[in-house]
């Protein structure tokens, strides 16, 4: 073996540790599998996290790519079932657990981007200080956290944040967040944009929500009736934060239900229909009315999170951990007037 080939095997080796599937968000959920959704749309698994593609004779459309470790996995799989490349990758936002892989798919797919993801992965300028919440972690005083210095997150998504990898984060490279495999887009688009492959249509659609700026949904058109969205519209989950239920949220996540579509995929949990889509917008909107109301008895914001206990979702996943948080983000906007 040549050096050259060696240093080639050592970087993809560490590509692939560096997103094991062990830094990514666990659950219940366990297990890396694709399976048949509808038509010619299956959904590929990795543990918690949910991608989408389909499959037409002039190759193929995919959403997340998740992580070089499982875009790696599932690029083999495609090729061995399906035997046509992938043509296009969506990305649904830019953060690193849904975006990250892509460049693994760039030999022959187009990666798509909402514009507003451009700002996202740009590295701010180089005199960015070191946020405050990590520079206690700069024991030698450097202004860089160094590998062995870095604790939690920054610890274990280390590679994640070293762009430059010169074994040291700097201020820039902490602030943009762990992005560096996150690939920019080779397109980007604002306005809804239609693609069309193999005959089949696949709907992109800007909805930029609280979570991210540059969220987007796709839609699988043709013979299939598929809908996707990441992190933003869960199933049988208490969606997460507090800006669930403000008047903008609202508006937005009730701009979902009249389109067209039979399954419905979340980029975490568990697979779902149409009525999960109704049933997080229902909550919302319960949620919102039952603060309104706790709010009008003259209720503090604790004796709100005590009160309003949204028990018809009681099964729903999350619901101890997130629930006291929708409420207050829920209190508070209502307090604002959002
Ligand atoms: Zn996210």
């Amino acid at each position: 073996m040549t050096l050259a080939a060696a240093v080639v095997l050592i970087a993809t080796a560490t590509s692939a540790v560096a997103q094991s599937r062990a830094i990514y968000q666990q659950t219940q959920y366990k297990g890396q599998e694709i399976g048949k959704l509808t038509g010619d749309v299956y959904y590929a698994r990795m543990d918690e996290y949910l991608s989408v593609f389909m499959v037409t004779p002039d190759g193929i459309v995919l959403v997340e790519p998740i992580g070089t470790e499982f875009a790696t996995w599932l690029k083999g799989e495609l090729a061995s079932r399906f035997k046509v490349p992938v043509k296009f990758v969506i990305y649904s936002h830019h953060h690193w657990d849904h975006g990250s892989g892509a460049a693994v798919f760039a030999d022959t797919a187009r990666i798509i981007g909402h514009e507003a993801m451009i700002a996202r992965l740009a590295m701010p300028p180089a005199s960015t200080p070191l946020p405050q919440n990590v520079r206690a972690q700069d024991a030698n005083g450097n202004g860089r956290i160094e590998q062995g210095e870095a604790q939690a997150n920054l610890q274990t998504q280390f590679t994640l944040y070293d762009q430059d990898r010169d074994g040291a984060l700097s201020g820039a490279e902490v602030t943009r967040g762990p992005l560096v495999f996150v690939r920019p887009p080779d397109l980007t688009y604002r306005d809804p944009i239609t693609i069309t492959l193999g005959g089949k249509r696949v709907e992109v659609l800007p909805k930029p929500t609280a979570h991210a700026d540059d969220n987007t949904i796709v839609r699988f058109v043709d013979g299939s009736g598929v809908l996707f969205a990441s992190d933003w519209i869960t199933v049988q989950r208490v969606p997460f934060g507090g800006d669930v239920a403000t008047k903008p949220e609202l508006a937005l996540v009730k701009t979902v239900e009249p389109l067209e579509f039979e399954f419905f995929v979340c980029s975490h949990g568990m697979l779902g229909k149409k009525s999960d889509v109704v049933s997080n917008i229902r909550y919302r909107e319960e949620l919102r009315e039952a603060v309104a109301k706790a709010i009008g008895a003259g209720q503090t914001l604790e004796q709100a999170q005590a009160s309003v206990t949204m028990d018809a979702y009681k099964n729903w996943e999350f619901y101890a951990q997130q629930r006291p948080g929708n409420v207050a983000g829920t209190y508070r906007a209502l307090k604002a007037g959002n």
